[in-house]
């Protein structure tokens, strides 16, 4: 019978090696390795439990629970996992959310967007394009002018304040150089 014959054929077409990605960074929508990996031992140890569900297992803080959902402090967003910065602090704003939102980031291509089909809606995810870490999500009702809003969990980010970098780097430069006296000859 037809029918039969075309399960058949289905069934036989299954098994095709998935093609690479083609497609320009960040437009790739079925990545599954990713640049940097670190042994999930290693991720236990140095996350909170709750950094480690979000970023790990696609957790969900709590809404106003993040340390992050109404900080207003200058400075720059990383991935709490990798290290790559994501976000700086003028794209931030307060959406109301309880959750950190970002109307833009600071390169395209250093988060993976994803299909989220997951509690019966559809959500893009947003993802680290580095590592892989579970960030949050994208939503088309942010301010202007982007119109996006990154909607981020605080466990998924880690935060380098303006002033604290500016000082380091001004202590590294002071720090104690040998002054050279050559007392040679
Ligand atoms: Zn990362």
């Amino acid at each position: 019978m037809s029918g039969f014959n075309l399960l058949h054929l289905v069934t036989k077409s299954q098994p095709v090696a998935l093609k690479a990605c083609g497609l320009p960074s960040g437009t790739c929508r079925s990545k599954k390795t990713w640049p940097v990996t670190f042994p999930k031992e290693e991720l236990r140890k140095r996350l909170t439990p709750e950094q480690y569900h979000v970023t790990q297992e696609k957790g969900t803080e709590s809404a106003f629970a993040g340390e992050y959902a109404h900080s207003k402090e200058e400075g720059t967003y990383t991935c709490i996992v990798c290290g790559t910065p994501l976000f700086t602090s003028d794209k931030k704003f307060d959406s109301g959310s309880g959750w950190p939102s970002f109307f833009d980031l600071i390169k395209k291509e250093s988060i993976t967007l994803t299909d989220d089909f997951s509690y019966g809606m559809h959500r893009v995810e947003t993802t680290c394009s580095q590592c892989g870490a579970h960030l949050g999500h994208l939503f088309d009702d942010g301010p202007r002018p982007t119109g996006k809003r990154y909607c981020i969990n605080s466990a998924s980010l880690g935060f380098q304040p303006k002033d604290a970098a500016a000082a380091a780097s001004a202590g590294a430069v002071a720090g104690e150089a040998p002054a050279s006296s050559k007392s040679e000859l």
